[in-house]
């Protein structure tokens, strides 16, 4: 079980606004997220979960608020950006890769041009983190020759070339379908179990968080309208946002007429 000692990022009452505060795109939001997390952020579009996800890594500098990084506040402190950026993975809806280099070398140029690893070392553990996501035998194919699964999971192993501790997941499986979708989220659980690494997902997709999330904060209008466990929100959603993220539209709507009780099974 969790405990409060074993909280690595803990935000508090985070604030983004854009064009001089007209666009509140966060507004107090305040979260904790532990070792070893797989802790999702669901909620509508234009919630303001991109914008969460991208203020932790300082992609997106907070307006107001504070982002204890293992205790220190990275919004104020000077930190080395570049190393909390190592530190965090990430991974886009849209795979972010490029198109002209082939798998290898979209994996081995972040180690090789930032990280100054070595051309040998950069492939070789290249190699290793794709033999990890089942593509060893496609680096040399170049992202077009690729399914849409198979360069989210180029993506992934890419976000790992850095070792990092977290991994950022923004609408990760958003683009995918089903099956496919069930896939990555394997692949992730499984990085989270064996590598020990922190994920954060961000997602619309109750499926998502249902596979492989222990806790999940609903965002709403730039606020987060509840958060906890995913089994305790799922069966018990308090926030009408969750409600309707959760309980299927008005099944009572298209019933015929009852005159006892009605029940509705979780
Ligand atoms: P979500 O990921 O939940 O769809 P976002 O975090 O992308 O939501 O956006 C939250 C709000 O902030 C939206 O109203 C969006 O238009 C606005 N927003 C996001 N980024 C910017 C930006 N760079 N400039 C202005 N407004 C932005
Ligand atoms: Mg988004």
């Amino acid at each position: 079980m969790a405990t409060a000692d074993n909280v690595i990022i803990s935000v508090q009452n985070l604030c983004k606004y854009f064009k001089k505060d007209a666009i509140r795109a966060l507004d107090g939001i305040s979260v904790d997220i532990r070792q070893g997390d797989v802790i999702a952020a669901i909620g509508p579009s234009g919630s303001g979960k991109s914008t969460f996800l991208r203020s932790l890594n300082l992609l997106e500098t907070p307006t107001s608020g504070s982002i204890l990084f293992h205790g220190v506040d990275i919004t104020q402190k000077k930190v080395n950006i570049d190393q909390l950026r190592r530190k965090m993975g990430m991974v886009f809806q849209h795979f972010n890769l490029f198109p002209h280099r082939t798998i290898l070398q979209n994996m081995t140029l972040a180690p090789e041009k930032v990280l100054r690893v070595p051309h040998e070392a950069a492939s070789e553990k290249a190699l290793q983190l794709l033999r990890r996501v089942g593509l060893e035998d496609r680096a040399d194919a170049y992202p077009i020759q690729l399914s849409g699964g198979q360069k989210q999971r180029v993506a992934i192993a890419r976000a790992l070339a850095t070792r990092p501790k977290y991994l950022l997941c923004d609408e990760a499986t958003s683009a995918l379908d089903p099956n496919t979708t069930q896939s990555i989220l394997r692949l992730l659980k499984q990085i989270n179990q064996t590598l020990g690494v922190t994920i954060v997902v961000i997602t619309h997709e109750m499926r998502v968080i249902e596979q492989i999330c222990q806790r999940v904060a609903v965002i709403d209008q730039s606020c987060i309208a509840e958060i906890g466990n995913v089994s305790d929100v799922f069966t018990h959603p308090k926030s009408d946002i969750a409600k309707a993220l959760i309980l299927p539209k008005s099944p009572a709507e298209n019933l015929p007429p009852c005159t006892g009780k009605r029940l509705r099974l979780v």
